[in-house]
Parts: structure tokens; sequence; C-alpha cells
């Protein structure tokens, strides 16, 4: 006989301060970065966990972890519900545990109530998704898309000189019990909780983000080339000001870009002069800028005005611009049906939720790649992550987790009363 699946708010409290005490920082954050002995840590914990439970639990090349609620039909694709258990260097106890620990509550409350679901469910935890110890960051999810097979990253260095390859043979050899998984398994969907990161949700006072889709973000660097001139002696019309050029094509960028379109985000954080003297008509001036846009075409079409307004710019003041593209992340949009499930299952449980689109990007964007996935978000305290003062209210932790539970029933399939 099974009774409603119910979220056990204590335990889920619990469970987040006893992954909280692994890499514990002194104030108050969490030191667990990839492929450590914490990280190793935080995995057998959870892994002795499930198998107390009496489900499976599977890691693959990328040291991913999956812990298996068998379904009735055990051949279905199971649907993926997750996130990731490392932190950055002063990291915070909720980024990425929440979603992985909230998920695999959900398996305990399912177990509890006796609920069998028609489709296998399965809890994953990516590894490497900050990259703060080796880098690029989502490495496990990366890997898990197909998008660069690990071995890509094998001669990846730790500060420390340690290579990517031994850290992850030793977190592999950590958990000999579990299965190895040399393919990757088809899954129905995947779904990853997850602090918001931003301010929206407290501001709106709305529990429950529903993310319809993860920004792609170019990271371009502008050069302006003129000339270094007295500053005393050069009157306006023989000047090659790079840094007037610099500074009108800002300022003219940070006027228009956001205001034209609140959805996008352009931030200009770095900056440098020569040669740099008081008294000198600057030559070069160097600056990065960061552009994001939940929308590919229309961050193409900021691209092309961040180039336009920097040659005319540049023309103004007698100057060349030079523009680089740093980087190129590509956005991705999440699965209409998934989002809309996602505010289905909230309203059956009367929890408030709002759709928007994530500014930073998530494993879930990688996966969403090779099988539909979505994000839920809950608030963190003024929007701050990254930063061991990371603060989620309990509340907000047991509304995410009944949310991704009604959500997780509602994919995975209730048993019918026929298969009872
Ligand atoms: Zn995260």
């Amino acid at each position: 006989m099974s009774r409603p699946a119910a979220v056990d708010g204590a335990r889920l409290l619990r469970s987040l301060a006893d992954f909280a005490a692994i890499g514990a920082t002194p104030a108050g954050g969490v030191n667990r970065q990839a492929l450590s002995i914490e990280d190793r840590r935080a995995r057998r914990l959870l892994a002795e966990r499930a198998w107390g439970r009496g489900f499976s639990v599977f890691q693959d090349e990328a040291a991913n972890l999956f812990i298996r609620r068998e379904g009735v039909h055990v051949d279905l694709p199971p649907l993926l519900i997750g996130s990731h258990l490392d932190s950055q260097p002063t990291g915070g106890r909720f980024d990425g545990a929440l979603g992985t620990l909230s998920a695999f509550e959900v398996l305990e409350a399912l177990d509890d109530a006796g609920v069998s679901t028609a489709r296998p469910v399965e809890v994953v935890a990516f590894t490497n998704e900050e990259g703060s110890r080796y880098a690029p960051g989502c490495m496990g999810s990366m890997a898990f898309a197909g998008v660069h097979a690990v071995s890509a990253w094998h001669e990846v260095m730790a500060p420390d000189g340690t290579r990517l390859e031994e850290d992850l043979a030793a977190t592999l050899k950590a958990l000999p019990e579990a299965v190895m998984r040399h393919a990757r398994p088809d899954i129905l969907a995947f779904i990853e909780l997850h602090i918001e990161q931003g301010p929206v949700l407290e501001r709106e006072t709305v529990p429950i983000g529903a993310v319809t889709a993860v920004q792609g973000t170019k990271w371009l660097e502008v050069t302006f080339t003129g000339q270094a001139a007295h500053a005393g002696t050069t009157p306006r019309e023989f000047r090659k000001d790079a840094m007037a050029a610099a500074a009108n094509a800002i300022a003219e960028l940070q006027a228009t870009v956001m205001a034209a379109d609140p959805q996008s985000r352009l931030t200009v954080g770095r900056l440098t002069l020569q040669p740099g003297s008081v008294n000198v008509i600057p030559e070069q001036v160097t600056f990065t800028i960061d552009l994001r846009h939940p929308d590919g075409a229309a961050l193409a079409v900021l691209e092309a005005l961040v180039r336009k307004t920097c040659a005319i710019a540049g023309e103004r003041w007698g100057c060349t611009a030079a523009i680089g593209l740093l980087l190129d992340m590509a956005s991705g949009v999440f699965d209409s049906t998934l989002v809309d499930a996602i505010e289905t299952a909230c309203r059956s449980r009367k929890i408030a939720c709002r759709r928007m689109t994530s500014g930073a990007f998530h494993d879930a964007l990688f996966v969403n790649r090779i099988a539909p996935s979505a994000m839920l978000f809950v608030p963190c305290r003024n929007g701050v992550s990254h930063n061991e003062a990371e603060f989620v209210e309990d509340r907000h932790v047991l509304l995410g987790a009944e949310a991704l539970l009604e959500l997780t029933l509602n994919l995975a399939g209730r048993r019918t009363a026929s298969e009872n």
C-alpha cells in the first residue's frame, strides 16, 4: 500500500548540514572543490545513504555519480534529477548541494511512502561544475552530453600541480563499490533544482523560478590604438586619443544596450591604458566586454552593435579599433513542455512560481543538448552566491524539494491502480 509521498523537511535540512560539514570553512561556507579529498568524502556519504536505501549507485568515466531508484518498467529511460556537489574555494552551502540533496530527498520520500513510479528515477551529481580547481567548469555534464570526451582534459592541472587524470582516477577508485557505466544511458529528461544566484525571486517574494533559458555569453576584448602625445601642447584636432575613443564607445554602449532590451547584459570589467601617465595622451586602451542575452540571434546583433559603435568611436578620435572574441558560450532554451510541467507541479502544490531566465550557466545547459532539460530556481538571500555568506531560507529549501517531488511524480509516472 502506498500513501502520498511527502518531503521530510527536517531530514533534508539535516542532510544539507551534514554535507556542509564536509569542507566547512571558518566563515560558515564550504571549500569542497572538484575531485578533492572533500569532494570524495561527500560522494561517499551520498553513495552510502543510497546503498542504505537499497538504491543502485553508478559512476561514469567523468566520475559523474548516479543513484537509481528502479521503476515499474525497468527498461524505460529514467528521469534524471540532480545538480553538483563541488564548490568554489570560498563557496556556499547551497550552490549545487541543494539540488543534489533535494533530488535524493525526493527518492527517499517516494521510498518512505511506498510509491512506485512507472519509470526509474536517477539522481545525478555532476563532476566539476565550478571549474575552480580544474578549468573549465561543467566538465562532467559536458562529458555526459558528448561535447568533449573527458580524456580531452586529462592534462589540465590543478594549482598544486596535480593532473586531472590522476585526481579523476583516485576519485573513481574511492568508490570501488559503485558500478562503472561505460556508455551514457538514454534519459527521458533532466531537471536541475538550483539557487537563483540573483535577486529577482527574493525581490518579488516568489519561491520558485521556472527557468526558460540560460543566457548566451560572449567575451570581447576591444583595443583602441592612437598616438601618444603631450597632454598640454596637443590641440583637439591633432589628438589620436585612445582613451577618448574608449570612453566614448563605453558610454554609448552603457547608455543604449540594456536600456533598449532589459534581457541584455553588458559589463566592462577590465580596462588598461598605455602608457598610463598623467600627462600623456593614451596611445592604447584595451578593455573587455561581457555580453549576455538569452536569445542567440539577439546576442549576435549585440556583438555587431559593439563592433559598429567601437568603429565609429575610433574614427571620431583618429584611432583604430581591433576586437577579439575571448569566449563564445551559446545560449540554451529549455524544453517548453518541461517548463509548463514545472508550473503545473507548482500550481497543484499551491506554490507561487514565475518564469525567468538564468544569468549563469549550469549543468542543465549542456544536458539540454541531448535530452529535454529544465531548471527550478529558489531564492537566495540578496542574490549572493559563490560566497561563504550564501543563504537559503528553510521554507524555500522545503518548497523547492516539494515542487521537485511533484514534478518527479508527474514526469516519471505515478503507478496506475491496475499495476498495484
Ligand atoms: Zn551551481
